[in-house]
């Protein structure tokens, strides 16, 4: 045997790194090549991860490399350096997440045209607004810093946060850099890539879930090739190997969307931030409702902390009310109209709002017509069949599961009795639109949810006619909470805050508190300083609930304050890390069994040394989704001080697999977000 060895980690879920023989190609770290794999010979990826590998005594046959990639470039040592950590701390295999980085085809075989509209509309450009007091300083602040540090600009919506960012990308593309923005795909709105093209003209380049594999693949080439000088795009983003990367932003840094929980399950913005350690550039994270792990950071000086407390040029905050529910029923009943979902107030209010002729926009986290239907004389509920979950009627005659989409017809009578009549339960959002129909004839009335809006022209269409004032009420789920600015529209109404509150996560109170505000924020963004401001109506069951109490005075900090002693208490983030271990079998036996065990093996290892004795094990228990597609789902959730500490005892806890029965899978989430 004669040559040089190379480390590859190959595209398999293994987590090993093969030696192989360097054959007449001469690679250095960071190249991707094909190698031979398997008893096959199959043709895998792989990257190089080491050069000058020891070729003796290795327990497998050596093979030499096959070639390089047909085009994909070599990954930088910055680059290579961050995906060894994301590797490590998510435990996920390196050599799967190779293929992040790059795009999904082969470059463009010359000649061809698309006929789909341009992801990057050319508009005139213009200079931005000239920056008030507190957004220069913000800027300056952040300027005089160029290497790595992590910003975390705290300011209430309507702050002028998005133009702080335009600034900095400016500054970033004058000293040669180049500029990475993410931001949760639903936030990646047609106005927010307007209001970047008008700056930057073509020199943008933008990355979402609804682009063809062939527009994906010429958007990645065109800012890898440095034609294109900031990437906007979802999480997955992060991933392109930008060279000379000089500032990254991440928007909404307390969205949940960042996370991605499924295979490598990955925090978005926590990457992100290691990236700009990596490469050495500023990090700015924003929000008006910063997660708690992003605010202790900030108190605890690990991020430079700026605070916009204004709406730009003294814009009012909206005036928020809070609607008892309860009460509702005996009140006097003026409206025998009226649906029962909507108070005397809102309806009142809308009334106003349509008189003067500004727009409304009402929120219902739940879509469909009702939520659960039952029979009236046996009780029985319709259950989604793959997941223990009632199904949602949608239209007259649909019955849909939202875990699997499972689909059946609705028919009136039960299916179990046989004699009852089935009634429905609960609200949606398609409900909620067939009432306002009713109530409101003369009205144009619109629906925003997952049933109605699929594609990004559809949201383009809807953003353009509430732009245009072509809709009088808008309905929609979380979807219209984030992002939109809309001039015309002056009041917001929640129309059931409690489902926001009421799911089984510590976390609830801290995601109800965010899209309250968030959805608040939606309303007079536009008002002058004296004006009267927008207006806001939460109605809900529970008037005293802490999310509810905070988000109505519009004081961020008390409610952060209040959560953090929880928190604290209950050694829960961002105070302790957890991991959470989903253990899923389609046998209900199988999966409580290997759950069994598997608490076991913790508690022993646990036992066996010291420096686990921290770790708290909870569970096992049943999920609060307890089947799902077929998989029934048992849990454990391990929590710890230490980060470290933590990774290694689940090293250590998963590194044998043989005792895993058949069909049963366990999967690790590092810093989960779901815990459903
Ligand atoms: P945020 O991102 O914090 O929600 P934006 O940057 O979107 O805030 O600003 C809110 C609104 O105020 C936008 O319509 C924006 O064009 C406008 N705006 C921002 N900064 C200024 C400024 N310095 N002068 C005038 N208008 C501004
Ligand atoms: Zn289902």
């Amino acid at each position: 045997m004669s040559g040089r060895g190379v480390l590859v980690a190959v595209d398999t879920l293994l987590n090993e790194r093969f030696t192989y023989l360097e054959g007449n190609i001469s690679v250095e770290r960071g190249d991707v090549v094909y190698v031979p794999f398997g008893k096959g010979n199959k043709k895998l990826l792989g990257v190089v991860v080491k050069t000058d590998a020891p070729i003796d005594n290795l327990p497998y046959e050596l093979k030499t490399l096959t070639s390089f990639h047909e085009e994909w470039p070599r990954l930088s040592e910055p680059h290579m350096r961050w995906l060894e950590w994301i590797s490590e701390y998510y435990m996920h295999p390196i050599g799967w997440v190779l293929k992040l980085c790059f795009p999904p085809l082969l470059k463009k075989v010359k000649g061809q045209k698309s006929k789909r509209p341009a992801i990057v509309p050319e508009v005139e450009q213009s200079e931005g607004h000239k920056l008030n007091a507190e957004q220069s300083h913000c800027v300056e602040t952040i300027s005089q810093m160029p290497g790595f540090a992590t910003h975390l600009i705290h300011g209430v919506t309507g702050a002028g946060k998005t133009e702080i960012y335009l600034e900095l990308f400016s500054r970033t593309l004058h000293a040669g850099k180049r500029g990475l923005f993410l931001l949760p795909e639903i936030s990646l709105t047609p106005q927010l890539i307007h209001r970047f093209a008008k700056r930057f003209g073509g020199e943008i380049a933008v990355l979402h879930s609804q682009l063809t594999d062939r527009e994906r693949t010429n958007q990645w080439w065109d800012i890898v090739e440095g034609r294109k000088k900031i990437l906007i795009g979802a999480r997955s983003a992060i991933f392109c190997p930008i060279e000379d990367l000089g500032l990254i932003v991440i928007d909404e840094e307390h969205e949940s969307g960042f996370k991605q929980d499924e295979m490598l399950k990955y925090s978005g913005r926590d990457a992100a931030i290691m990236l700009g350690r990596f490469r050495d550039c500023p990090v700015i994270l924003g929000s008006a409702t910063p997660s708690l792990e992003s605010w202790k950071n900030a108190i605890d000086k690990k991020f430079v902390f700026h605070q916009i407390k204004q709406r730009v040029n003294a814009r009012p905050l909206p005036d928020i009310e809070v609607v008892d529910m309860r009460a509702e029923k005996d009140l006097p009943q003026k409206y025998p109209m009226k649906p029962f979902w909507l108070s005397q107030v809102l309806y009142e209010e809308m009334l106003n709002s349509l008189a003067r002729k500004e727009q409304i926009a009402l929120l219902l986290n739940r879509r469909g017509m009702a939520q659960a239907v039952f029979c009236q004389s046996c009780g029985h509920t319709a259950q989604c069949p793959n997941c223990d979950i009632s199904l949602s009627l949608h239209g007259s005659a649909h019955l849909v599961c939202h875990y699997c989409d499972y689909h059946e017809n609705f028919k009136s009578k039960c299916p179990d009795c046989a004699e009852g009549e089935r009634v429905n339960l609960g609200l949606g959002t398609e409900r909620v639109e067939d009432d306002l129909r009713k109530l409101f004839p003369d009205k144009i009335i619109a629906r925003a949810d997952r049933d109605e809006i699929q594609s990004r022209a559809e949201m383009e269409e809807l953003v353009e006619k509430m732009e245009k004032s072509e809709i009088d009420i808008l309905i929609g789920t979380q979807m219209i909470a984030k992002g939109l600015d809309f001039s015309n529209l002056k009041l917001v109404g929640l129309l059931l805050a409690d489902i926001s509150f009421n799911i089984p996560d510590f976390r609830a109170s801290e995601k109800s508190f965010q899209l309250i505000t968030q959805m608040s924020g939606r309303a007079g963004r536009h008002v002058k300083e004296d004006e009267a401001p927008g207006r806001v109506y939460i109605q809900t069951y529970n008037t005293t609930h802490e999310s509810i109490v905070f988000a109505k005075n519009h004081d961020y900090e008390g409610f952060v304050a209040n959560e953090l002693i929880q928190r604290q208490q209950l050694n829960y983030p961002p105070f302790h890390k957890i991991a959470s271990l989903k253990i899923q079998s389609p046998d209900q036996r199988t999966v409580y069994q290997a759950s069994e065990i598997l608490a076991q093996r913790a508690e022993a290892l646990k036992n066996k040394f010291e420096i686990f004795r921290e770790i708290e094990v909870l569970g096992p228990a049943e999920a609060p989704i307890a089947k799902l597609k077929n998989q029934f789902r048992h849990h454990l959730l391990l929590k710890c001080g230490q980060h470290k500490t933590l990774n290694q005892f689940i090293q250590k806890l998963m590194s044998d697999s043989k005792w895993i029965p058949k069909q049963t899978k366990i999967s690790v989430d590092v810093d989960p977000l779901n815990l459903l």
